[in-house]
């Protein structure tokens, strides 16, 4: 017997599958097809990145457009009302993702940013975290 009810099957599919169209799934999943191994969420590192690859001394982070103001980016764009409250706030977020890169530079790990904007052209965001990834070291 059906004991759940259309609205609540409904409200399921949507939740599964904002989480798996979520932009940071979708970056794990390519960097899994490419045959990398990572970890999550390091609070030990600068920033806490959400891809962690330790022998290789690199980390992605994933980042949404409009709390990171991705320059150029319509996503990007700071709204125009109630500046007084995100011009700072949005100030500080990307004031913060600029120290956490050089803090992570210094400790000799490579960052890359993805955009939630990238994840859009899956063939191009493989190719650039191939790329990212595949590359040399130092
Ligand atoms: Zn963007």
């Amino acid at each position: 017997v059906d004991t759940i009810s259309r609205r609540q099957r409904s409200e399921n599919m949507r939740r599964i599958r904002s989480a798996n169209t979520k932009p940071e799934i979708i970056v794990r999943s390519l960097v899994h097809g490419l045959g990398f191994r990572f970890r999550l969420h390091r609070r030990d590192l600068p920033g806490s990145p959400d891809l962690v690859f330790p022998s290789k001394h690199r980390v992605v982070f994933v980042h949404g457009c409009f709390w990171h103001q991705h320059r150029g980016c319509t996503d990007g764009r700071a709204p125009k009302s109630n500046t007084g409250y995100w011009v700072p706030k949005l100030s500080n977020n990307k004031k913060r993702d600029k120290k956490n890169r050089s803090r992570l530079a210094r400790l000799g790990w490579k960052s890359l940013v993805i955009w939630d904007c990238q994840t859009a052209d899956k063939n191009n965001l493989k190719e650039v975290l191939q790329a990212f990834l595949a590359g040399g070291e130092g």
